[in-house]
């Protein structure tokens, strides 16, 4: 979770024009993220080729920040969220606890050149996801200058992060291993849908959508749209579509809540954000998710992993 100050000061912006509607702070966002990532990455972890411990906490590090917010903060690295149930909540672990060592080893000292940056973030991140996913992890945490450490027993997840997108976003976007989501989705949307948007990202990431359109040698950007590179963007697409709504099921959603918001949030915003010539409409969107989910057995179990994941092994073309 990327904690962007930036988001802060645009998000009002962005919303100037709607009526006055309680604007999700922050930090409500980035919890909210938290805990639909917690779910959605740790109920599929076995539709996952790979994997990393999650704990259910995202950290922050002071030096994301501007120098005059940097005091606040307990230790370089500090905690900026659990999610309430997760492992790091049950093992104790608090927001603003400081952290200083992961299974011993000190979290490196920032390193930057005091102009804010993610780096310090990025590497005691690391630091947990290098463990076996169900190992315990001791944690030393730092508050009001003392330290005590816990273990935390991890859950085994998919191995991607989730970010809040700066500024007047409301797409979202997935290089298999770092999901963005755009900040202003929250503000026009309960959790549920959300949700459908989060788990169409991480589709994209358990399908090596990336890896797939490279190996496939198409061309990003203004070329995106054009011939094959758009017939391959939109196969993508609705690969994440279909694929999203078993995760949505797996992590005990109602899958039709996909089918659901393409057709009735998905027109609000079609033409927007989410219309491009690499993407379906929404009326073909939710008419191939409701398709799909018919093929679904009955007595699927949970978690099901449907046949098309076997695509993720398969060339695009
Ligand atoms: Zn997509």
């Amino acid at each position: 979770m990327r904690l962007l100050f930036l988001f802060a000061a645009l998000l009002p912006a962005a919303l100037s024009a709607a009526p006055a509607a309680a604007e999700p702070t922050l930090l409500e966002v980035d919890q909210r993220l938290a805990a639909i990532a917690w779910r959605l990455t740790t109920a599929n972890a076995s539709l996952c080729r790979d994997q990393q411990p999650v704990i259910g906490a995202a950290l922050h590090a002071a030096d994301q920040y501007p120098p005059a917010l940097r005091a606040a903060f307990a230790a370089p690295v500090a905690v900026e969220l659990v999610v309430p149930g997760a492992p790091a909540a049950t093992a104790g672990v608090v927001a603003d606890d400081g952290l200083v060592a992961v299974d011993g080893a000190a979290v490196p000292a920032p390193a930057g050149s005091g102009d804010p940056t993610s780096v310090t973030r990025d590497t005691a991140q690391a630091l947990i996801a290098a463990h076996p996913p169900t190992a315990p992890l001791a944690l030393t945490l730092r508050r009001a200058g003392a330290d005590r450490t816990v273990t935390v027993q991890p859950r085994a997840g998919c191995r991607v992060e989730f970010e809040v997108l700066a500024g007047n976003k409301l797409g979202a976007s997935s290089d298999g291993r770092v999901v963005q989501v755009g900040g202003r989705l929250f503000a026009l949307f309960g959790d549920d849908q959300v949700a459908v948007v989060v788990a169409h990202e991480l589709a994209h990431a358990v399908l090596r959508h990336r890896a797939r359109l490279e190996a496939a040698g198409v061309r990003w950007g203004l070329l995106a749209e054009l011939g094959r590179n758009g017939r391959l963007f939109r196969a993508t697409e609705t690969e994440a579509d279909l694929l999203g709504a078993y995760l949505l099921r797996n992590a005990g959603w109602d899958p039709q809540l996909a089918v659901r918001f393409w057709r009735e949030e998905g027109g609000k915003i079609d033409g927007g954000f989410f219309r491009s010539r690499t993407h379906p409409s929404a009326k073909a969107r939710a008419d191939a998710i409701a398709a799909e989910l018919a093929t679904m057995p009955a007595d699927a179990p949970l978690p099901y992993a449907p046949p098309l994941l076997a695509r993720r092994d398969a060339p695009l073309g």
